[in-house]
């Protein structure tokens, strides 16, 4: 007997309790701040060295690298130690469902991840840790080692596309799943928002695990506003126990 595929959403709300606020909701820190917003912002980024300097200071003094997985990442990875298909596709950079044990390849990062930096030029890759070790030891925008490039946080930066493989596969498992779970997820940016629509079209049965209302509570077939730390565990719980 196959159990069912769980697609689970995850949004900034999942992360909050790691003390990861929300940088790029649509409350977000960024969106509120448009000096802040053109850090992460593709076009000025690679125009202007100044605020290359600045991002690698925010990079360095950024939380998001020192946060640990909470009760709610690792019930995920509970779920799917439990023999459960379970496949994450995470509005976050932060990689706290891998540092919570689930899997890398059944983790979709539709943001990219701050874990790791990219060459705007070769697309060479490497772990965040080392660009920031250069960083501390006086190189104020360290160039790529490879080409001489810009080196950039291999997140999605705003003005940047989406990686179409990694959306590609998002949309294969949303339409595949059997149920799909939007956790702490305003379900206002595209298209990951989109996702939870593409899931009710093709017969999953939504839920929504959200502190504010949702543009999709209407098509959820169960809406909880309960806290995610104790939300999520019961509803995993269940899932993991319930035949199909
Ligand atoms: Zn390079």
């Amino acid at each position: 007997m196959t159990k069912p595929l769980v697609a689970i959403l995850s949004g900034a709300g999942i992360s909050t309790d790691s003390g990861i606020p929300d940088y790029r909701g649509p409350g977000g820190l960024w969106r509120k701040d448009p000096e802040a917003e053109k850090l992460v912002t593709y076009e000025y980024y690679m125009g202007d060295p100044e605020i290359r300097r600045r991002s690698w200071q925010m990079r360095r003094k950024s939380r998001t690298l020192k946060a640990e997985p909470n009760t709610a990442h690792r019930a995920v990875a509970e779920l799917e130690r439990a023999g459960v298909p379970v496949r994450v596709i995470t509005q976050n950079v932060d990689g706290l469902h891998q540092l919570a044990g689930m899997p890398a390849r059944k983790v979709l990062e539709l943001h990219g991840s701050a874990r790791s930096f990219v060459c705007t030029g070769c697309h060479a890759r490497g772990p965040m840790e080392d660009a920031l070790a250069r960083v501390e030891a006086g190189e104020e925008d360290p160039p790529c080692l490879e080409c001489g490039g810009i080196l950039k946080s291999a997140t999605v930066m705003f003005g940047e596309r989406l990686d179409p493989v990694v959306l590609g596969e998002a949309v294969a498992i949303t339409k595949a799943c059997q149920v799909f779970l939007a956790v702490g997820s305003s379900l206002q940016v595209q298209p990951a928002a989109g996702l939870a629509g593409v899931a009710a079209d093709h017969g999953a049965r939504l839920v929504i695990v959200n502190a504010e209302a949702t543009p999709y509570d209407e098509l959820a077939d169960e809406v909880v506003r309960e806290p995610i730390g104790t939300a999520l565990p019961k509803l995993l719980r269940r899932l993991g126990t319930e035949q199909p």
